[in-house]
C-alpha cells in the first residue's frame, strides 16, 4: 500500500481557493495579522494556503460589527417567521452548495466526501432543524398571588464568540450557528486555522440567504490569537467552543478573568464501546466498531475508542474486525471511491504514530495495523489499528489520540465493565451491545456521558434526528449541546414583575 493515490479529476486544489481573510459586516476586511502561516494539502503534503495568523484588532472589528446588528436589532427583533425563512432559505442554500463544501473540506482536512456522516448535506438537515424551533422555545408565567403577575421571556445573550475545530468543519459551525442565530443573537464565528473555507462560504450564503450584515461576522487566524482575544473579549457576552479539553479549560479561565462571559464547552473524549458475550450478534458488533475506527480517520469526539469486551469473546471480535479494517480504500478525500482518508496534519499525523509506536515498543500488543499507509504520496495516511493486552493506566486506554487507534481491554463481568467505562477523564459517549435489555438498562443509567447508545446501531436508525440534547460530563465539557435545549443555552431568562395590585 505505498503507492501513490490516483489524481482525481477536476479535484479542487490551492488554485480554486479565494484568499482567507476576515468577514466583517458583511464584507471581506483586510487584517491586521502581521505574520501568516501555511496550511497542506493532506492528501499528499503540498502546501495549500498562506493564512494570516489573526490579530486582536480583526477581533475587536467584528465584535463591534455584531455588537452594532445587535443594537440596531433588525435580526434580534426579527418576527419568528422571519427569522425562520432567512434561516431555512440559508438551509436551502448549504443543501444547494453541498458538494462544494464537502469538497472544501475534504482539500483542508481531509474527511472523504464518499463519507455521508456529519456532511454538507447533514449540517443543512440541522441548520433547518433550528430555524422550525426557533418559535416552539416558550417562556413562562408563574404561579403568584392575584396582586402580581410574574412572566419569564427568554432572549438573546448579545454578541456570541463561537470558536470551532477542524474535524467536520461545515457541520462544527452549523452546530453553533444555528442554534445561536435562531436565538436571536450576534455571531463571531472563528474557524479552526487548518480548515477555513467552509467557514467563509457559509457566512457568504448566510448574506444572500438574507441574514444582515453584521450578524455572523468571520474572523479566521490562530487559536492563541484570535480564539484567545474572543474568549478574553469584554463586548462579548458568551462563548461557545468546541475543541479539545486542554483549549476548552483555557476558555474558561479566559471568560473567568476577563467579564465572566457564558461559557459552553465541548469537549475531548474517550468513549467505551462495551460489549457483552451474552447472545449478541458478533458480526453486527465488528461491523460497527470497524465503521467507527474508519469514519473520518477516527477524528471523532464520540469515537468509541476504548473497547471493552467480555473475556470469552475478545479474541473472536478481534478476528471479526480485522478483515472488515483490511478492506479500506485510502485515497484522495475528493474522490468518490476513497472510503479512508489521511490525517488533518503532519502535527497530528506524528502524534498518532507516536502513540502507536509506544505502545507497541512492548512486545503483543499490536492486533492490527500500525503502519504508515501511501508512504509515496506525501499524504498523511496511517493505517487503522487495533492495540491490546494494555494496563488500564497505558497512556492510548487514558488519553484521547484522535485518530483510528482503538485500545481493546477485558472484562469480567457487569461490575467490571461498569468500573472501568466510567474510569475516564472524559464523559462525552457510551456505546453498549447486549442481548439483555434489563443489563443495557443498567449499564446505561450508570454511564457519566451526554450520549449512551444501546445496541449501538445494530438497526441503522436516525432515531429523533436533530432534536436530541446531551450534556457533557467531567472533562467532556459544560452545558447542553443540541435539541430545543441547546437552542436555549443562547438565551437568558428575564423574570418581569407586574405589581398591577
Ligand atoms: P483545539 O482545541 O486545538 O482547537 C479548537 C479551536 O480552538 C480552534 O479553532 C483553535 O484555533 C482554537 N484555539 C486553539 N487554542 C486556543 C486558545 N488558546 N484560545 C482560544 N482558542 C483556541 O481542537 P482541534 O484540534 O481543532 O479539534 C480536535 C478536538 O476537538 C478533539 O479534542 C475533539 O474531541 C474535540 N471535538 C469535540 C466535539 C464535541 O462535541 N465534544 C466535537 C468535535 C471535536
Amino acid at each position: 500500500m505505498n503507492q501513490a493515490p490516483t489524481v482525481t479529476p477536476n479535484r479542487l486544489t490551492a488554485k480554486d481557493l479565494p484568499p482567507v481573510m476576515p468577514f466583517v459586516d458583511g464584507l471581506p476586511l483586510a487584517s491586521g495579522s502581521a505574520d501568516h502561516f501555511v496550511t497542506h494539502d493532506p492528501s499528499n503534503g503540498d502546501a495549500l494556503l498562506e493564512i494570516g495568523c489573526g490579530a486582536a484588532a480583526d477581533v475587536d472589528a467584528a465584535v463591534a460589527a455584531a455588537r452594532r446588528s445587535f443594537e440596531k436589532g433588525s435580526w434580534r427583533r426579527a418576527a419568528p417567521h422571519e427569522k425562520k425563512a432567512v434561516l431555512s432559505r440559508w438551509a436551502d442554500l448549504i443543501a444547494e452548495h453541498a458538494a462544494r463544501l464537502d469538497a472544501l473540506d475534504a482539500l483542508e482536512m481531509g474527511k472523504p466526501v464518499a463519507q455521508a456522516g456529519f456532511s454538507a448535506a447533514s449540517a443543512a438537515a440541522l441548520m433547518n432543524f433550528n430555524a422550525e424551533a426557533l418559535d416552539k422555545i416558550l417562556g413562562d408565567v408563574l404561579s403568584s398571588d392575584s396582586l402580581s403577575t410574574v412572566i419569564q421571556p427568554r432572549g438573546p445573550r448579545g454578541v456570541v464568540a463561537a470558536i470551532v475545530p477542524w474535524n467536520f468543519p461545515t457541520y462544527n459551525c452549523v452546530i453553533k450557528l444555528g442554534p445561536a442565530l435562531a436565538a436571536g443573537n450576534s455571531v463571531v464565528l472563528k474557524p479552526s486555522e487548518l480548515s477555513s473555507q467552509s467557514a467563509l462560504l457559509l457566512a457568504r450564503l448566510a448574506l444572500d440567504a438574507g441574514l444582515p450584515p453584521g450578524v455572523l461576522n468571520v474572523v479566521p487566524g490562530r487559536g492563541d490569537i484570535v480564539g484567545r482575544a474572543l474568549a478574553e473579549h469584554m463586548d462579548v457576552d458568551m462563548v461557545t467552543f468546541t475543541g479539545s479539553t486542554a483549549v476548552g479549560k483555557r476558555i474558561m479561565q479566559y471568560a473567568g478573568a476577563s467579564n465572566m462571559k457564558v461559557v459552553g464547552a465541548e469537549c475531548g473524549g474517550k468513549s467505551p464501546q462495551i460489549v457483552f458475550d451474552d447472545g449478541i450478534d458478533i458480526d453486527a458488533v465488528a461491523a460497527q466498531i470497524a465503521r467507527s475506527i474508519l469514519f473520518n480517520q477516527g477524528q471523532v469526539c464520540s469515537f468509541g475508542s476504548r473497547i471493552l469486551v467480555q473475556n470469552t469473546m475478545k479474541d473472536a471480535l478481534i478476528d471479526r474486525v480485522r478483515p472488515l479494517l483490511a478492506g479500506i480504500q485510502p485515497g484522495d478525500p475528493q474522490s468518490a471511491d476513497t472510503s479512508y482518508g489521511p490525517l488533518v496534519s503532519k502535527a497530528q499525523f506524528d502524534k498518532v504514530a507516536s502513540y502507536i509506536e509506544n505502545a507497541t515498543a512492548v512486545p503483543d500488543r499490536l492486533a492490527y495495523g500500525g503502519r504508515k499507509l501511501l508512504g509515496e504520496s506525501g499524504g498523511y495516511y496511517i493505517e487503522p489499528t487495533i492495540l491490546h493486552n494494555l494496563a488500564p493506566d497505558n497512556p492510548v486506554v487514558r488519553e484521547e489520540i484522535f485518530g483510528p487507534v482503538v485500545a481493546v481491554l477485558t472484562f469480567a463481568n457487569e461490575d467490571e465493565a461498569i468500573r472501568l467505562a466510567n474510569d475516564s477523564d472524559y464523559g462525552l459517549a457510551a456505546y453498549i451491545w447486549s442481548a439483555d435489555m434489563a443489563r443495557s438498562f443498567r449499564l446505561a443509567h450508570a454511564m457519566r456521558t451526554a450520549i449512551t447508545v444501546v445496541n449501538a446501531e445494530a438497526v441503522a436508525s436516525f432515531g429523533p434526528g436533530h432534536a436530541y440534547s446531551g450534556e457533557p460530563a467531567r472533562m467532556s465539557g459544560l452545558g447542553v449541546e443540541g435539541g430545543l435545549a441547546g437552542l436555549e443555552a443562547y438565551q437568558r431568562r428575564q423574570t418581569i414583575w407586574f405589581n398591577h395590585g
